[in-house]
């Protein structure tokens, strides 16, 4: 399908092996974070990418661009913090200048939103997903081995002032640790406009603390909110997003993505780069293309959407459902990926490919 865009190249969609379209780009802009939330960066010392293959943003946004040639429309800023990245407006101001990108959105853990929401908003960012696990300052400095519970609320404010809508808080959920805070969450996002939407905690690279017995599942989360609020009712769609989305009797409204009890790779266009341009198709891959190589030899465009649509084409991961698959036959123990394996290659950390 062809169609005329009002920014250099027509948009052409491309589907997967299983009939996915490529839809929507998770661009690592750093793998460094200011936070260690045990679920994704547990160990005391990290390798880092090294800095002389970070992507400038010019780079970002020009492989942007051969994405959305082939179809994403959405781009969402991840890391690491993303904040973290020195004059990321600058970067959102370059991938607003492609139209065929209907949708630039932010996802952070918060510490640094207040300082950066207004230049991001003038910067034409269109949504921002706060990640906020627990509502006790100290569960948080527990949880992520930092003090700076009050500059993520300070952040969730200035949200609000800045004009932004749709405020998403993204909670891990996790059985033992806040299952007695999802009412307070819920609660919490109300006074903000926002969605809350529980996460089950995944397997995935860097989770090496991660066991079945640790995820609250969808039922488990739905059986909790049960017993606060009342009947929980389903609010039917069901698009490429993977958040379930459900209403409390009161109108208010949450999601759960459910990607360890009830995966919904079948339904997944996300791909992602990481922040020195490496490309993966699915978040349990255990390898990615290289994107930057070819960059920075000055490949021409045609060959690099080529690449892209030559790897798109022939893509079959459905990493989630795999791994349900191992648990239905008592294979699935522990983390992803042991721990030497994830010092070898810190590509396949959580925080380098962006959650
Ligand atoms: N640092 C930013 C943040 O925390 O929002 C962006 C990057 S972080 C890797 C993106 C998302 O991945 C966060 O919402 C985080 O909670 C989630 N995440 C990390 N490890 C996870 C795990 N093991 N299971 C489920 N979600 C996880
Ligand atoms: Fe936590 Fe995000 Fe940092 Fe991972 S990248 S440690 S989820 S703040
Ligand atoms: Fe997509 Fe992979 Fe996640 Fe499945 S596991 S939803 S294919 S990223």
């Amino acid at each position: 399908m062809k169609e005329s865009s009002p920014h250099n190249n027509p948009v052409e969609s491309i589907v997967d092996i299983f009939g996915r379209p490529l839809g929507s780009l998770r661009l690592s802009v750093t793998d460094r974070c200011n936070l260690r939330c045990n679920y994704c960066m547990p160990e005391p010392e990290y390798v880092w990418l090294p800095r002389e293959d970070i992507l400038s943003f010019e780079e970002m946004a020009t492989l942007a661009g051969y994405f959305a040639d082939l179809g994403v429309d959405k781009v969402r800023l991840t890391g690491g913090e993303p904040l973290l990245r020195r004059d990321l407006a600058r970067l959102v101001r370059l991938l607003r200048q492609d139209r065929r990108i209907t949708e630039v959105a932010l996802t952070t853990n918060g510490v640094l939103l207040a300082d950066y929401a207004q230049e991001l908003y003038e910067a034409g960012l269109d949504r921002v997903t706060v990640s906020l696990d627990t509502l006790r300052p100290e569960r948080f400095r527990q949880l992520t081995g930092r003090d700076e519970f009050s500059r993520v609320l300070a952040g969730i404010e200035s949200v609000g002032r800045t004009g932004f809508g749709n405020l998403k808080l993204d909670t891990v959920a996790i059985r033992g640790f806040n299952d007695d805070e999802l009412g307070p969450l819920v609660e919490f996002a109300k006074q903000y406009q926002a969605e809350v939407r529980f996460i089950e905690y995944m397997d995935v690279g860097g989770a090496n603390e991660w066991s079945l017995l640790k995820v609250l599942s969808q039922d488990m989360i739905l059986d909790l909110l049960g017993q606060r609020y009342g009947q929980i009712i389903p609010v039917p769609e069901r698009g490429t997003a993977p958040a379930q989305r459900f209403r409390l009797p009161d109108g208010t409204i949450f999601g759960i993505i459910p990607s360890t009890t009830m995966p919904f790779c079948a339904y997944c266009d996300r791909s992602r780069v990481t922040a020195d341009g490496l490309w993966y198709l699915c978040l349990y891959a255990a390898s990615g293309v290289d994107l930057r190589k070819p960059l920075r030899l000055g490949t021409d465009s045609d060959e690099m959407r080529e690449l892209i649509r030559s790897v798109w084409v022939a893509r079959r991961d459905r990493g989630a459902e795999e791994r349900k698959a191992l648990e239905q036959v008592g294979l699935r123990s522990g983390g992803l990926i042991d721990i030497d394996r994830l010092r070898q290659d810190p590509h396949l950390e959580m925080h380098s490919r962006g959650g």
